[in-house]
């Protein structure tokens, strides 16, 4: 297949083998979200009175409740700009945070910082060790893509789970327009299929889990949204949300600090986006990243393109330091790190997994029609 990359994103068909281009060479996933950005996305006054009407609708409908809202917090910038958000305007806020071991130390100040700023209270999940641990050596024998299948599924669970049992009506959530409004087609296995890690568990794990619960699909599609009536909101799509203006606005409230890139907040995310998807699957997820921020004006794609030809890893010290420390944390030396990186790659649908995960994206769909 001849390399084409879309003219005005940075989206190409090397990576992705679904992407289409139109005569003009746009292609489509940069059209569909410019397609779309109008009716979700509100860098402006229009947004700052639907914020402000937001904030009062949730502060009217929770008055008898202890909490206004949840909130999940990883010490990245969106969730650490949610929390900050939410304390401008006043909001009683519970924060969760996922501590599973993986955390970059800079993520973990910078909640402590926030926390203790705002005196929001907060939660830390700590999933079993021995279990998790074998569940992520699960994913790397299995030899699949997403090795943050757990450690996503565990974040939902957690907003699941503190979310009924503190009755709470509202999630405030980070995801956004304007800086991952692109993202590249995965290969069709939701993090929420609880039936796929179960499955390579059993062909892969050495540890029976009894401690750590997953969400399923059914949770996530039906219980949540039909019967939990957790709702789900995305503050950010009502204002400018520029990264370097947000970043800035943190530093100055709690010495916030930035960690080098998105999802650089845990060292396996790291790992993967910098390392295991480039060099094992040919994926590079800084394209969808910037494509995202070129179009919600962030970014030129020049800047971009310029950009994607700097190092992943800012250098190979770290490299191997993260290496050591999930080759640690799993318990294995890092030779042995570097055999199951070497097996030859899989698709997460390789392995069994969810009818549901056909209905997965006609539900996001739905949702966003409600939206
Ligand atoms: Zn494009």
């Amino acid at each position: 297949m001849k390399f084409q990359r879309c003219v005005r994103c940075i989206m190409d068909n090397k990576s992705d083998k679904t992407i289409r281009f139109d005569r003009r060479g746009y292609c489509n996933y940069c059209t569909d979200v410019l397609k779309r950005m109008p009716t979700v996305y509100f860098p402006n006054s229009t947004g700052k009175r639907k914020l402000e009407k937001l904030i009062n609708q949730i502060k009217h409908d929770c008055k008898e409740d202890k909490y206004d809202c949840l909130i999940g917090i990883s010490g990245g910038v969106d969730s650490s700009y949610i929390l900050y958000l939410g304390y401008q305007y006043g909001l009683r806020m519970l924060a969760v945070h996922i501590d599973d071991g993986l955390d970059n130390p800079i993520a973990i100040q910078n909640i402590k910082n926030l926390i203790d700023k705002t005196g929001v209270p907060l939660i830390t999940v700590k999933p079993d060790h021995t279990e998790y641990a074998d569940l992520l050596k699960t994913l790397f024998k299995a030899s699949v893509p997403n090795l943050a299948f757990v450690q996503d599924n565990l974040i939902v669970k957690s907003m699941d789970e503190y979310g009924r049992k503190n009755h709470i009506k509202y999630l405030l959530d980070g995801n956004n327009i304007a800086h991952e409004s692109i993202l590249e087609r995965s290969n069709g296995v939701d993090f929420c299929d609880k039936k796929h890690i179960v499955a390579l568990q059993n062909k892969f794990g050495e540890v029976i889990i009894r401690n750590i619960e997953f969400i399923s699909l059914i949770d996530r599609y039906i219980n949540w949204n039909f019967i939990s009536k957790l709702k789900h909101l995305r503050p950010l799509n009502y204002l400018s949300y520029d990264l370097e203006n947000c970043i800035k606005e943190l530093e100055n409230f709690c010495d916030y600090q930035y960690y080098g890139g998105k999802h650089y907040e845990s060292i396996l995310t790291r790992f993967l986006q910098c390392y295991y998807l480039p060099v094992k699957f040919g994926i590079d997820k800084r394209k969808s990243h910037f494509s995202s921020l070129i179009v919600s004006g962030q970014m030129t794609r020049e800047e971009a393109l310029r950009k994607l030809k700097e190092p992943l890893y800012i250098s190979d010290e770290l490299l191997q330091k993260d290496k050591k420390v999930i080759a640690d944390f799993m318990n294995i030396s890092v030779e042995q790190l570097e055999k199951y990186i070497s097996l030859s790659p899989k698709r997460q649908t390789d392995y069994p997994h969810s009818v549901l995960n056909k209905i997965a994206p006609l539900a996001r769909k739905f949702r966003r029609i409600l939206e």
